[in-house]
């Protein structure tokens, strides 16, 4: 959908330039001009006292002639290693497809074939390759163009991506150049058993409901996921499918990436991929709190991670915040200490394979996420667990 104005009865009066509350109007030449400000809020439509503003929503890309063109994801190569949230999408994207029933396509660049063969042995059906260097380092400006370039000629149905720093950076570049809809972090996601529409779920008022959000006029429909919140498929070695080489010759790219510099904190903590965590909040009471934290989480070989309340303390930095506004990690253990249990910072940790709570409030929301509980003070309690531990590993 789109704003249009109909420059031949517009009489540049400004009504429409005072009522936009997004500043997305200019008058040029004596009329009305909607800008890319535009945030699609309608405030204009009704103060025009010519009528010469209306909405114009597009339908040539509809359901009929996007139907069964598949749902694709779009793979991550970091280094040339494929991200994890990749094959977690396969595996959503297999299902959603199934529901559909029609195939799975994943897109990748700067990959090898072998990234392909994998990607097909992870569920894809076929396989969108760009294997030139050019695309090797992450660069909005190409990644954007080939994959709306793609989008354009394929018109799958549904799109994916990781909610990660590449995914929400170039992403929702090609929803713009397609103007679809663009979902962003979704949890879950699922197909309308009436209308075949994607329904996609994601908290809303700072998490304090579910959101469903579905784009029923126009295709792609696209979301990027949380990593970390999807199952993978399953692996079959014996996997075939279609690998289709794709080139970059007519992508016009302003930009090129010289170097990629890696901050060294991003090397030194990926709480994503960690098997353990141990994670602190408000009641660990300051910096010495979380010392004990960093104690236990060396003799279990874990990672450290903390509520929003901790990192908003100034205890620990904001990479190790886990929630709807840190990461989502889904650990077979996490040890969640002196934190309450918000339903902002559950988001980001229920799906961890074992919860332990320790907290001195038996009421903590918390613990009905948690798989074991112990009621009592963390700043007792944790140096006593890493004590019990370092024993039974005669450390
Ligand atoms: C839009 C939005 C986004 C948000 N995003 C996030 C997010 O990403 N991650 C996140 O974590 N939060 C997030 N929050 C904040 C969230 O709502 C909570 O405020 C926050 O999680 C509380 O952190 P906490 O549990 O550490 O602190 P508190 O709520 O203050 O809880 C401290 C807990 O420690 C216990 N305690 C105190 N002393 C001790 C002790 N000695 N031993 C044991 N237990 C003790 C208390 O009983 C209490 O349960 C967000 C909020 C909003 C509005």
């Amino acid at each position: 959908m789109y704003i249009k104005v109909k420059r031949e009865i517009c009489t540049g009066c400004e009504a429409c330039v005072q009522s936009c509350p997004y500043d997305a109007i200019v008058i040029n030449d004596g009329k009305a001009e909607i800008t890319e400000l535009c945030q699609l809020c309608r405030a204009c439509l009704s103060i025009c006292p010519e009528g010469a503003i209306s909405e114009v929503r597009e339908v040539s890309d509809s359901r009929e002639t996007a139907q069964g063109r598949g749902v694709w994801i779009v793979a991550e190569q970091r280094e040339g290693k494929i991200a994890g949230v990749s094959l977690e999408l396969l595996g959503a994207g297999r299902r959603l497809a199934e529901r559909l029933g029609t195939e799975v396509a994943a897109v990748l660049f700067g990959g090898t074939d072998y990234d392909a063969g994998e990607l097909v042995r992870w569920g894809a059906d076929r396989v969108f390759l760009c294997a030139d260097q050019f695309m090797r380092p992450f660069n909005d400006e190409p990644y954007a163009a080939l994959l709306s370039m793609l989008i354009e000629e394929q018109k799958p149905e549904i799109v994916l991506t990781g909610a990660t720093p590449i995914g929400r950076s170039f992403f929702p570049r090609v929803a713009a150049r397609l103007r679809a809809g663009l979902t962003a972090d979704c949890t879950s996601l699922e197909i309308d058993n009436e209308t075949g529409n994607l329904l996609q779920i994601r908290p809303a008022f700072g998490g304090n409901i579910m959101a469903t959000i579905f784009c029923p006029h126009v295709r792609p429909q696209m979301a990027t996921v949380r990593p970390r919140v999807m199952k993978r498929g399953a692996y079959d070695e014996s996997r075939t499918g279609e690998i289709v080489k794709v080139g970059i010759d007519s992508i016009l790219s302003r930009t090129r990436v010289i170097e990629t510099v890696k901050e060294v904190s991003e090397m030194a903590i990926n709480l994503q991929d960690a098997n353990i965590i141990v994670a602190g909040g408000r009641g660990m009471g300051g910096e010495k709190g979380f010392m004990l934290l960093y104690e236990l989480a060396d003799v279990l070989g874990a990672s450290v991670a903390a509520s929003r309340a901790a990192v908003d303390e100034g205890w620990i930095p904001y990479r190790h915040q886990v929630g709807q506004t840190g990461k989502t990690v889904s650990p077979r253990l996490y040890i969640a200490c002196g934190i309450s249990g918000a339903v902002q910072h559950l988001v980001g940790m229920q799906s961890s394979d074992v919860i332990v709570a320790i907290n001195k409030n038996s009421d903590a929301p918390i613990f009905s996420a948690a798989t074991y509980g112990i009621v009592g003070d963390a700043g007792e309690i944790v140096p006593m667990l890493t004590r019990k531990i370092k024993e039974a590993r005669g450390i």
